[in-house]
């Protein structure tokens, strides 16, 4: 290796350490502003991508994608249903190990793996169960 090979090295080094700096300081001072902000202003999404760009280069590593199902069994009548919920990304801390996060997204990213999680729940009653049990009309309900 010549000497113009080592200093090549030691400026891309340098480069390397100089961005995760600015990037870091970048976080930091977008964490501050957010605290300023109006929630659904233009600004605080802009800083919280900014926040979450960081983390997922520095704090959080993706792992995994989730597809979470819901499984319902009627109180009433123990009729059972499915349904999709949501995508959930699986997200590993870099250094603190065994901690994890679960962060919603639209869809699959591509090129993690892809697993179903179903959770089980009791729910007091069904649509059939409703008119029965409590002389409620679905045809008639109202939207939320
Ligand atoms: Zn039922």
């Amino acid at each position: 290796m010549s000497n113009f090979d080592d200093f090549a090295d030691l400026n891309a080094a340098i480069a390397v350490q100089l961005e995760a700096r600015q990037s870091t300081a970048e976080a930091r001072a977008a964490k501050t502003r957010l605290t300023r902000l109006p929630a659904n202003s233009a600004e605080a999404a802009a800083d919280r991508a900014k926040i979450a760009e960081w983390e997922s280069k520095h704090e959080w590593k993706a792992v995994g994608m989730i597809a979470v199902f819901e499984h319902e069994t009627c109180e009433a009548c123990d009729t059972t249903g499915e349904r999709f919920v949501q995508f959930l990304q699986e997200e590993h801390h870099r250094r603190e190990r065994g901690a994890r996060r679960l962060q919603a997204k639209p869809a699959p990213i591509a090129g993690l793996p892809l697993r179903a999680a179903i959770q089980r729940r009791l729910v007091p009653m069904c649509p059939d169960c409703a008119p029965v049990l409590f002389d409620l009309d679905l045809t008639t309900a109202e939207e939320l």
